[in-house]
């Protein structure tokens, strides 16, 4: 993924560095504000990345030691990590083979008395099914948190993904479609929330050191609990601000650039592009391929000769279970799982590719198939 940076954004960031005012600051809470507007939420804390959004998200929920957290294996490994930050034990649940995400089924299958909360994962830009997840999250009086980090610009029953959330966790990071360099935010439509979370990115004072600075009078900030420095600075805040009002270009020409793999791949037997599930709209952050037995080549076969071709595809999401950091749980059964990061690849799909780059990119695919 190569991100969309421009002269606008060069100059944002170079006019927050002659202000003076480079930590967390004016442009940090313009930017909270703006992204929450778009993406649907009541609240935006902005944080230094996903991972510690969603540290933050389950300390918020008082998720603690002996307590559950279902996520799912197929995602990047920082889901599954921030349930460990809080001291408590990952479930790893499968997930769909069409959308790759939780189903209230592959959630229901592993949950236990100790289920605290569940971490629903927009993987790759494709939103999860959001009605159905939320309402049995409630039914089963579970907790449920958003990864949206590659979710900015996807939709769900007609809304951002990620509106509606009790608690989303955003990545800015410069593999996402939006990008400040790094940094992240939690939304919430819950004031009392966003307040604690507040306090939770900036040691858990009471008041921040923004408000200090701004008032007249000295203020005496106290410390209401132990907490982090997952901040952001206003010179980042610069360049997303820039970045919002580049989301739906980016958003419309990478659903044009997908429709014409679709129309393209169609012709190819035994591979099965990802698309939008029925109730909304992916970003294509990630545009995977699923290669199903009748093509007749392994994945990594199609990724050596991609490479030899000169294309910089990847294999598909990662798996955290199969990975040494988790050899020490031992989950159940996650055939899906181990099926899509198995047989899928990532094609390349950004704002600098062209028609010939996608051409290039099937011709190699359809001489393979033979
Ligand atoms: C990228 C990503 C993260 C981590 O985001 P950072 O901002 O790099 O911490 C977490 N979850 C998912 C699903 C991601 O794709």
């Amino acid at each position: 993924m190569i991100p969309r940076l421009g002269e606008e954004e060069a100059q944002a960031a170079a006019d927050a560095v002659r202000s003076g005012w480079v930590a967390q600051g004016p442009r940090v809470a313009r930017f909270e504000q703006e992204f929450a507007a778009l993406v649907g939420a009541g609240h935006g804390v902005a944080v230094s990345s996903c991972t510690t959004a969603l540290h933050l998200a389950l300390v918020v929920l008082d998720v603690g030691p002996g307590d559950e957290v279902i996520v799912p294996s197929f995602s990047f490994i920082a889901t599954a990590n921030a349930v460990r930050y809080v001291g408590a034990t990952p479930v790893f649940a499968d997930v769909d083979l069409g959308t790759g995400n939780l189903t209230v089924d592959t959630v229901d299958a592993v949950r236990t008395p100790r289920t605290r909360a569940v971490i629903g994962v927009h993987q790759g830009g494709v939103p999860f099914d959001v009605a159905a997840l939320r309402e049995a999250a409630g039914r089963w009086g579970v907790a449920l948190v958003e990864d949206a980090a590659c979710a900015a610009g996807s939709t769900a029953y007609g809304r951002p993904a990620g509106a509606g959330a009790a608690l989303a966790a955003w990545s800015f990071h410069p593999r996402k479609l939006l990008t400040t360099g790094e940094g992240g935010m939690v939304t919430t439509d819950d004031p009392a929330w966003a307040a604690r979370l507040r306090r939770l990115r900036e040691h858990g004072m009471n008041v921040s050191a923004a408000e200090r600075h701004a008032s007249a009078q000295p203020v005496l900030e106290s410390y209401l609990e132990t907490a982090f420095n997952y901040r952001m600075t206003d010179i980042q805040a610069a360049v997303g601000l820039v970045q919002l009002g580049r989301l739906a270009e980016l958003v419309a020409q990478r659903r044009a650039l997908a429709a014409r793999y679709h129309d393209l791949l169609a012709t190819i037997e035994g591979l099965v592009p990802v698309r939008d599930p029925e109730y909304g709209e992916t970003n294509f952050q990630s545009f995977w391929v699923l290669i199903d037995p009748e093509y007749g080549v392994s994945r990594d076969e199609v990724l050596a000769e991609l490479a030899v071709a000169g294309v910089s595809a990847r294999r598909g999401i990662m798996a955290a279970h199969l990975e040494p950091a988790y050899a020490d749980l031992a989950p159940g059964p996650l055939p899906v799982t181990e099926r899509l990061t198995r047989d899928s690849l990532i094609l390349p799909l950004h704002h600098a590719l062209t028609e010939d780059d996608q051409d290039r990119v099937v011709g190699v695919l359809r001489k393979l198939a033979g």
